[in-house]
This record gives structure tokens, C-alpha cells and sequence, in this order.
């Protein structure tokens, strides 16, 4: 057969793309930033554009090359958003690091990344002073501020300001044109057991995931829309929402690092946001300022919760108190992060209102672009029965193949396995409804089980632990401590949970212990994890 080649253009899907777009045909839509300094900052994308230009040119001359990693430690801002164009848009590599994680855990990821470049925000200058000295690839350290904010003195060397570095280039460069499948960015999980791994997004597989993002049976955005983030950039690029807002040229609201509950709704009301995205715990802060202080919104249309499964007592809340509709969403950063929505189809338009609550309280449905299966321990697909759980696994033009600097893939025949325990109903709604890879989401940020066990052993007292995850009203998870102590030995609740001050952050401490005599063993030596949860399901916390 003579295949007839396709006669369209060649244009690679380069990420450049989006922000020339939004420069081109939205220029003077608004970007509007809380600083740090709690000031608000407004500009258009068509002079984001134009910085974002500036900055590749300025990272040039520090001697950046194509498929350099320039580091961020920042919160949700207009300069965070002109690092995300610079580099990706000039074949540099975007590497957004958490800046809640611990110093150590910092400096591995950014060492493990080789960054050459580290951006940071003013309020991080004494953490980036703390961890400088050990992030041995990182040849510039460069403050998010202006000549006024650098510190008069500092033990940070050579440190240079961003924005004389910005302000002295002239924008007069053209976005090079290259191989979509480069890499962009790259993200660390740290949501699996051992050292967090990178996940490496390219330009393909971002603008593809942002035409996804946008919609209308997923994020649903569009150019009259003002969209706040909550969820940081520094989370699986804040869901994809700086990339999928140039693509349709929306308003964007960036909160900086003001999450409470009080500051959100003055920005969402003085700038009437319509939309936004971010974890369960953050939607918490807001509802209980609105309620106690008896608080509408006037212009809030819809959120997508995700991140960590959104209780449905919020789904009712936001729905029925603020007229606000609520997109249940499940993802990773392996995914980039998008996988599923919950939103109802036309059948279920005439369902009971509780019939409808109960499918969107589910993580929902794929989108195009991933394809997903449950499968039981050899592999075998289950069926879509709404009851039967297996793993979930997917596959699609955003999910990882491989992670960086690690050999072999984790892909299994195919199909990259979550670590999710899914069901699957007849409708295709996903529910998530345990997780097979040990580790605690405790608001929407990861602690990992196995690195509290460890820490615990170290206690002269203790013989064996175990941490396992628990439901808590406020924080979804938390961790609780079991542990078996040694013959004779004794130690106090109190002791073991003193015992972690200063050597993992305060947040990741376990919120209680249980002494047991023994724990529950698999036929292979292994601690049954499972049986904890079980036995510990409904514990109840002694400090809520
Ligand atoms: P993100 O936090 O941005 O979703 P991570 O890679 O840090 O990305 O975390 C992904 C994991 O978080 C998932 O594998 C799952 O365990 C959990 N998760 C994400 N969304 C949900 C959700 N809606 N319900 C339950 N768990 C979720």
C-alpha cells in the first residue's frame, strides 16, 4: 500500500509557543501577583512575554546551554512564571523544588538535578543560606527581587539580583525552534518509597497535557476566566495552570506565599476570580474564614480539588453554601499531573442530587490523552464493576517513561503502574480506594513512612516501627507511630515524638504513638501494613 504522506506544517509543540499566543492575541490580559512583600503587582502577559525573553537572554550570559537545569525555589508569582518561559522556551530545563521539604531533602533533589542555576524567593534567603555550601553543581544563586531587596550582607556567594539581571538585556531575541520531544522540565517525587526521582516533562508532552487541561469536560478555562493557582508552582507546575492559561489567554492571579484562609478571599473577591485549583486542606482554611465571618463570594464559579481525595461533606459545602462547582480531579507528577475528573455526563443530569454527589465524589473520569485499567497482583486486567479494586495503571502522551538518571523503566507491559488501588464503575468513574505504595499525604504534601521508621529505631528503646497513614479531619492524613520496644525497655509517647525534633520537619512528625507487643508479620517477613490500617482505621487522635 502507498501511504499518502499528511500535507500540514511541521511546527514542533514547543512551550515557547503558548506564551508567544498569549502574548500575540491576549497581550493585554492581566497577570496580578501578591509578592512576598504582600504588595500586588499587576503586568500583561504581552510584557510577561517580553521578560520571559529577557531572562533567556540573561541566562545565556551566565553560560546556560541548551538542556541546563535552572532550580526555582519560589512560591506562585509573575517572576516564577518568567523562569517557567525563559528556560523551557530558550531548550533550558525548568526545575521547580518544594520549598517545604527538609534542608537535606533540598539539596539532594538539586543535586541529583545538577542545577546550575538556583531562583528563589526573598523569604527563602535564609533556607537557601542554610543549604548554598552543599548544592555543588549550583554556579549562581539569584534573588526574586529587585536592587532594594538584596541583603546587605549574606553568606551566599556572588549573589545576583534578578531584577538587574532582566532589566539588562533588551528582549531582542527570537524563541528558537527545536525538537518538541526536548525536555522542558523535570519535577521530583518524592510520593514513593526511596530517594524522590524526576520526572522529566518535554515540550510535547506539556502543551498536549494544556490543550487537555483546558477542556471543557476537564478544567474548563477560557479567556474570560481570572484563574488563581492555590496550588503551588512547585507542584507538578501548578497542575499545568501557567502553561494552559497562555494557551487560552486568561487572567491569571498569583497569591504568593499568602495561602490563609483570609488572605485567598480578599485577592479571589478584589481580583473576581472565577476559577481555581488546589488541594483539600487549603479549601479548609478558606471555608472556615468565610464562615466564621459569614462571607460570599461574588464572582468564584468552579475549583478543581485533587491532590488527595476531597472529602464529599466539601463537595456540599462549596456547591450548596457558595454556589461553587467542585471538579473532584486525581493526578501524580508522573502525569503531569492530569489523569481523571469527575463531572457528570447527560445520563446523569436526571439523577437524584445524592446519586450525582456520590459520581463526583469519585476521582473521575480519563481524560483524552490517558488510558487506565485495574489489574490484580499478576497483572491481568479486572473489570469495570464499580466493586472489584486493583491496581491503577495508565498510560498516555504525559505520563513518564522512564526517570531521570535512573536505568530501566518502571512501566509494566507497558502501563505505568500508580501505586493507587483503584475501582472502576461501568460509567468509567475511577475511585480511589487505597494506596499500595507506602507513604502519607498530609495536605497534599508527601512524608514518607519508611523514613519515620528509621528515625524511630534509632531510639535506644525502640526494637521495631511501623508508621502507617490515618484519616484526619483536617489534614486528610497523618502519620501514626507504632512500635514495639525493647525487652525491659521503656520509653513515653512524648519521648518518641521529641525524639524527632530538628532531624525531619515539624509538620512530618507522627501525631501520635502506639506501643503493641507485636506487629503484624507477612509469611515473608514482612510488616503487614494493611492489617495496621485495618486495626487503626478509626483512631482517634488525642490532639486534633
Ligand atoms: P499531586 O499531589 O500533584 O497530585 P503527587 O505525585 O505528589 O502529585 O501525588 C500523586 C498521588 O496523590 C496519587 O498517586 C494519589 O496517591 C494521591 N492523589 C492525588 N489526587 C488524589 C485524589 N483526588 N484522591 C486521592 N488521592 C489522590
Amino acid at each position: 500500500m502507498n501511504s499518502l504522506p499528511g500535507q500540514m506544517m511541521q511546527m514542533p509543540l514547543l512551550i515557547s509557543s503558548l506564551i508567544t499566543h498569549a502574548a500575540r492575541h491576549s497581550g493585554d490580559t492581566e497577570i496580578v501577583s501578591k509578592r512576598v512583600e504582600g504588595d500586588l503587582h499587576r503586568y500583561t502577559w504581552s510584557e510577561a512575554e517580553l521578560r520571559s525573553r529577557k531572562l533567556a537572554q540573561a541566562l545565556v550570559k551566565l553560560g546556560c546551554q541548551t538542556g541546563d537545569r535552572v532550580g526555582t525555589l519560589a512560591w506562585n508569582g509573575y517572576r516564577h512564571l518568567e523562569i517557567y518561559y525563559g528556560t523551557s522556551g530558550n531548550g533550558l530545563i525548568c526545575h521547580t523544588v518544594n520549598p517545604r521539604l527538609f534542608p537535606q531533602q533540598i539539596t539532594w533533589i538539586i543535586n541529583d538535578a545538577a542545577d546550575r542555576v538556583l531562583c528563589f524567593d526573598l523569604n527563602l534567603l535564609p533556607l537557601v543560606e542554610k543549604i548554598a555550601a552543599d548544592c555543588k553543581t549550583v554556579e549562581h544563586f539569584v534573588l526574586l527581587g529587585g536592587r532594594s531587596q538584596m541583603p546587605a550582607q549574606t553568606t551566599i556567594p556572588n549573589l545576583l539580583c534578578y531584577e538587574e539581571l532582566v532589566e539588562a538585556e533588551n528582549g531582542d531575541m527570537v524563541w528558537p525552534t527545536f525538537d518538541e520531544n526536548t525536555a522542558s522540565g523535570i519535577c521530583y517525587t518524592s510520593g514513593t518509597t526511596g530517594d524522590p526521582k524526576g520526572a522529566v516533562y518535554s515540550h510535547r508532552s506539556t502543551v498536549l497535557h494544556s490543550y487537555a487541561a483546558a477542556m471543557p469536560d476537564a478544567m474548563n478555562i477560557n479567556s474570560r476566566d481570572v484563574v488563581l493557582p492555590v496550588v503551588p508552582m512547585f507542584h507538578v507546575n501548578a497542575w499545568g495552570i501557567p502553561y494552559a492559561a497562555a494557551m487560552v489567554g486568561c487572567k491569571l492571579v498569583f497569591p504568593g506565599p499568602h495561602l490563609d484562609g483570609k488572605s485567598l478571599y480578599e485577592l479571589f473577591e478584589a481580583e473576581q476570580v472565577t476559577f481555581s485549583a488546589g488541594v483539600p486542606t487549603v479549601w479548609l482554611g478558606l471555608l472556615t474564614h468565610m464562615q466564621t465571618h459569614r462571607l460570599k463570594f461574588s464572582s468564584f464559579r468552579c475549583t478543581v480539588i485533587g491532590g488527595a481525595a476531597c472529602p464529599p461533606s466539601m463537595i456540599d459545602t462549596l456547591e450548596d453554601d457558595y454556589g461553587v462547582e467542585v471538579v473532584h480531579a486525581w493526578g501524580m507528577t508522573e502525569l503531569s499531573p492530569l489523569g481523571t475528573l469527575s463531572r457528570l455526563r447527560a445520563k446523569h443530569l436526571g439523577l437524584p442530587k445524592e446519586d450525582q454527589r456520590r459520581l463526583l465524589a469519585k476521582q473521575g473520569k480519563a481524560i483524552f490523552g490517558i488510558d487506565m485499567r485495574i489489574v490484580d497482583g499478576a497483572g491481568t486486567a479486572l473489570p469495570w464493576d464499580g466493586s472489584v479494586s486493583g491496581d491503577l495503571q495508565v498510560q498516555g502522551h504525559w505520563v513518564v517513561n522512564t526517570y531521570f538518571g535512573i536505568s530501566g523503566s518502571p512501566l509494566q507491559d507497558g502501563w505505568f503502574p500508580t501505586g493507587d488501588v483503584a475501582t472502576i464503575d461501568a460509567n468509567g468513574f475511577m475511585q480511589i480506594t487505597d494506596r499500595s505504595k507506602d507513604v502519607i499525604k498530609s495536605g497534599g504534601e508527601w512524608i514518607s513512612s519508611i523514613a519515620l521508621e528509621n528515625l524511630a529505631v534509632g531510639h535506644p528503646a525502640v526494637h521495631q516501627a511501623a508508621v502507617i497513614s490515618v484519616a484526619h479531619p483536617q489534614w486528610g492524613e497523618r502519620p501514626l507511630l507504632t512500635v514495639v520496644l525493647k525487652p525491659g525497655a521503656s520509653a513515653t509517647r512524648e519521648e518518641l515524638l521529641a525524639f524527632y525534633a530538628g532531624k525531619i520537619p515539624n509538620w512530618q512528625i507522627p501525631n501520635d504513638v502506639i506501643f503493641l507487643p507485636e506487629l503484624p508479620h507477612t509469611a515473608t517477613g514482612k510488616i503487614q501494613k494493611l492489617k495496621l490500617r485495618e486495626a487503626f482505621r478509626n483512631h482517634q487522635w488525642s490532639q486534633p
